[in-house]
């Protein structure tokens, strides 16, 4: 089996995206003996050569530009448009993200290439390729197969390992071009979800309704902290005012997939599962023993999350 690979790695501010790197190891096993090349965007880009060199990738393109550093669709597309025609890939991968799910089905349909979007899972049968990704809101996943020879996969983050597997990596520096671009980005209010990205996080704390105040996500906040990961919620804290839109999970919110997914305070409803159901491992603490979310929970802890929040956080703290 040899494919030509071509992986969009991805910057957040100036750090690299982990899903680029799982993107790169995935990369790896389509391409078998064929070439595996990664394409690296913005000021910090020469930064990352070395890295992505050691995940895999046999040469990376560089595009060291400020004018990468704010997301803006048309000077993406030109710049892979660019990329591709020098790569020619058979198959290109690249993360799920806000950016990816703006620019992939454009590139795909100006390429001729098949998209499939938001993969959990690939399953490589000699030249076969499936690639697996959940639907009707988690609910169930569907097995596909592309019919076009050229293929498009956008990776789900947290879901395919990262795996250092290091080349002696060609590194090629390349100029973008000018571009006319049909709109302008204005302003960008951001607002902060903490230090680490929800989508990306191995562990997540999660706050519901039963959070009751901006201040009950204090607890939540400290055991995050203490266990290195990011605090969500479900859509009826945000509903009451409690925390901040972007931290919600679910249908209507963000679809993650951590390590670790602890529910506080949150009944389960279908559309809050449909956003953390595949979670490796899910603990949720509720006062009423017949919340729904315990029903997918791999560990249920009844009782008050304001005093089993404190204790948890204690206990990791002294280990
Ligand atoms: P509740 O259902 O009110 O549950 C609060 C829970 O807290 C209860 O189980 C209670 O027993 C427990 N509790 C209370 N006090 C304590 C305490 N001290 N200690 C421990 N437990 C306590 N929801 C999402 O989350 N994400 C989405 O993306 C989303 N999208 C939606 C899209 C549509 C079209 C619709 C119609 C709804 C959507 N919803 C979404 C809303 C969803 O249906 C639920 O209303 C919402 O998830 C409920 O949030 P909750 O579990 O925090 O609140």
């Amino acid at each position: 089996m040899n494919r030509n690979v071509l992986v969009f790695t991805e910057m957040k501010g100036s750090v690299l995206r982990q899903v680029s790197l799982e993107a790169l190891s995935l990369g790896q096993k389509i391409a078998g003996d064929g070439s595996l090349v990664a394409a690296v965007f913005g000021s910090q880009a020469s930064r990352y050569a070395e890295v992505l060199g050691q995940h895999g990738a046999d040469q990376v393109m560089v595009f060291a530009d400020p004018q990468f550093d704010r997301y803006q669709a048309d000077i993406y597309y030109h710049a892979y448009r660019k990329v591709i025609q020098a790569t020619n890939p058979d198959v290109i991968l690249a993360g799920h993200t806000v950016n990816m799910k703006d620019v992939a089905p454009r590139i795909a349909s100006r390429f001729g290439y098949g998209l499939i979007s938001d993969c959990t899972n690939v399953e490589l049968n000699g030249h076969d390729l499936s690639f697996i990704r959940p639907i009707y809101a988690g609910k169930a996943f569907e097995k596909k197969r592309f019919t076009t020879e050229n293929m498009f996969v956008t990776i789900r983050p947290n879901n395919f390992k990262a795996e250092p597997s290091p080349k002696v990596q060609e590194v090629v520096f390349c100029e973008a071009d000018n571009v006319d671009v049909q709109t302008v980005i204005r302003d960008i209010v951001l607002k902060s979800t903490g230090a680490i990205d929800l989508a990306e996080a191995k562990i997540v704390i999660s706050g519901g309704r039963g959070v009751k105040s901006k201040e009950g996500f204090g607890p939540l906040n400290e055991l995050a902290s203490v266990l290195g990961g990011a605090t969500g919620a479900s859509r009826g804290a945000c509903d009451e005012g409690y925390c901040d839109y972007g931290m919600q999970i679910g249908q209507t919110g963000k679809v993650i997939t951590p390590d670790l997914y602890i529910a506080c305070g949150i009944s389960g409803a279908i559309q809050h599962v449909a956003g953390m159901s595949n979670s490796k491992v899910i603990i949720a603490i509720n006062k009423d023993p017949e919340a729904p979310i315990f029903q997918i929970a791999d560990y249920g802890i009844v009782g008050d999350l304001f005093e089993i929040v404190p204790l948890l956080t204690e206990e990791f703290r002294r280990r």
